[in-house]
């Protein structure tokens, strides 16, 4: 994929994410990552950036266990949604599951997966990740 041609924003991320690729947007000025990507660095407020591809596997940092959640994941619930720290200092947020609730604990190894079915017809029709014990 041409990676020039794909703008540092979350669609661009999730155009990433389909082709089972963890894709960060990294600023050529001062260097700071965006995960997800934002067209100007937080930072500097540069808009010269280029991708960046990042590890998949981390550890998880903090996590909430969801009883109540959005409509969607509704028939999913239970479930957890962590924050995982990956290489090179890219945190990222996403859903954990193919585990007991009572085995999820901070500083567990995770690895991304990638999710080729769309859970639901009225949320964005991205491809989703989600994270799962190594
Ligand atoms: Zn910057």
């Amino acid at each position: 994929m041409a990676e020039t041609s794909i703008p540092f924003t979350i669609e661009g991320f999730y155009k990433f994410i389909q082709n089972g690729q963890l894709m960060g947007a990294v600023c050529n000025k001062c260097g700071k990552l965006s995960l997800p990507p934002k067209p100007i660095c937080t930072k500097c407020l540069s808009r010269d950036l280029k991708w960046k591809e990042l590890p998949q596997q981390g550890k998880l940092l903090t996590y909430t266990i969801i009883h109540i959640s959005p409509k969607q994941f509704q028939s999913m619930t239970p479930y957890v949604v962590g924050i995982v720290q990956l290489g090179d200092g890219a945190q990222l947020p996403g859903m954990i599951r193919d585990i007991d609730l009572d085995n999820v604990k901070i500083g567990m190894n995770l690895t991304m997966e990638f999710e080729k079915e769309i859970i639901s017809k009225d949320w964005p029709q991205w491809p989703r990740y989600y994270f799962k014990p190594i």
